[in-house]
């Protein structure tokens, strides 16, 4: 029987009538744009992500340039990203004509190392032609980025911070969401995320009462209060009602999904120990286990084992950002790109989900097991 990488058909079961129900409400009472389920969704979200203001849109990546446009970052601007990161984190930048400027990651937790992120501060800084404006640190694979380093960073060099939380929504450090030191924390509700809608979505979640009611504007064509005025460009990218109403749902249920991850993820590294380098998670961190990604030297020759076994890998990101064609015109700072590099030809993600059982994640165990030798 062929295993899953994530298995949206186990959970589709488990929460079927809650949100077959809610889904029919949505279709009986017709407000499909902007219903009542989006903002109860908003204040739901609010509670679980410990934040004052949630603005849910219509996807993880307008999440991302949404306050990048609420700041007024534009040409001439640097934002400064990870490159070993989905495309969308470093895409926003440049369509508000601004630089993202790729800084490498820690070799070990794979998220933004701080002290190459304060050098290539210092370096846009000293070269004088693009004005440092923002950071967006990402929680790749799911666990949160060194924010406490990080934050200081942007602090020192007055920085706004985005916490790109699209795959560790819901992850801690130190028993405190990334919100605790971002000015932004956006997440996705893509399918395959940790928390997805049957669709797409996204939510930028904050503190700051000012943005958020810019973010409000924003999504609404850049609306003034007078309807017939509006005051900015903006653009629109609204949650649909019948996708707050599924992820209310889903949320519920989330807590007990990262408890359910972290539980399995502990038995791959247990089952894995000797066989392939497993996961370092920052100490004080929890993950969400967007992915669990392993390192080892012939990862083509172990997904081609797995494969025959009928077991799916994947593997996230064979070709860093600054490779690919779109992107290896922009800067790199703090000395290079090393550990990105070295990431990237090694990392390969093992199936993961809340509904992994113990027979089938044995299955992959001994299939990892039996390829090592
Ligand atoms: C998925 C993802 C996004 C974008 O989310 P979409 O909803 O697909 O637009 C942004 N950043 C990271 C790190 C992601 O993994």
């Amino acid at each position: 029987m062929n295993i899953a990488f994530i298995d949206l058909k186990a959970q589709r079961a488990r929460l079927k009538e809650r949100i077959d129900a809610a889904v029919m409400r949505v279709l009986d009472h017709t407000a499909f744009v902007m219903g009542p389920e989006v903002g109860e969704f908003e204040r739901a979200l609010g509670d679980f992500g410990r934040a004052a203001h949630v603005l849910s849109c219509a996807n993880g990546t307008d999440a991302l340039a949404l306050p990048l446009m609420a700041w007024g970052i534009g040409p001439g601007d640097a934002v400064f990203c990870p490159s070993f990161t989905f495309a969308a984190t470093a895409e926003v930048v440049p369509w508000l004509g601004a630089q993202p400027v790729f800084v490498d990651v820690l070799r070990d937790t794979y998220n933004l190392d701080p002290d190459r992120l304060e050098q290539a501060i210092q370096e846009v800084k000293a070269k004088g032609e693009l004005t440092p404006r923002a950071i967006i640190s990402v929680d790749l694979f799911g666990q949160p980025a060194d924010y406490p380093r990080i934050a200081a960073v942007a602090r020192r060099h007055g920085l706004k911070l985005i916490a790109d939380s699209a795959q560790g929504f819901g992850c801690a450090l130190d028993g405190e969401q990334p919100l605790h030191w971002a000015d932004a924390t956006t997440t996705s509700f893509f399918p395959a995320k940790p928390l997805g809608c049957y669709g797409d979505g996204g939510a930028v979640l904050t503190n700051d009462a000012d943005l958020h009611a810019v973010l409000v504007s924003l999504r609404n064509h850049g609306a003034g209060a007078d309807k017939y005025d509006n005051v900015r460009i903006g653009m629109n990218s609204r949650l649909d009602t019948i996708q707050a109403a599924i992820l209310i749902e889903k949320l519920a249920v989330f807590a007990d999904e990262i408890e359910a991850r972290n539980r399995i993820a502990a038995r791959y590294r247990d089952g894995l120990k000797g066989a392939v380098s497993t996961p370092q998670v920052i100490i004080g961190g929890v993950s969400t286990w967007a992915q669990y990604t392993v390192e080892t030297d012939d990862r083509d020759g172990l997904a081609a084992h797995l494969r025959e076994r009928g077991i799916p890998t994947a593997m996230y990101y064979p070709r860093p950002l600054h490779m690919q064609t779109a992107y290896r015109d922009y800067p790199v700072g703090g000395g290079g790109l090393p550990a990105t590099m070295a990431a990237a030809g090694r990392v390969i993600s093992l199936p993961m989900h809340s509904d992994l059982d113990e027979p089938t994640q044995d299955r992959i165990v001994a299939a990892v097991r039996a390829f090592v030798g």
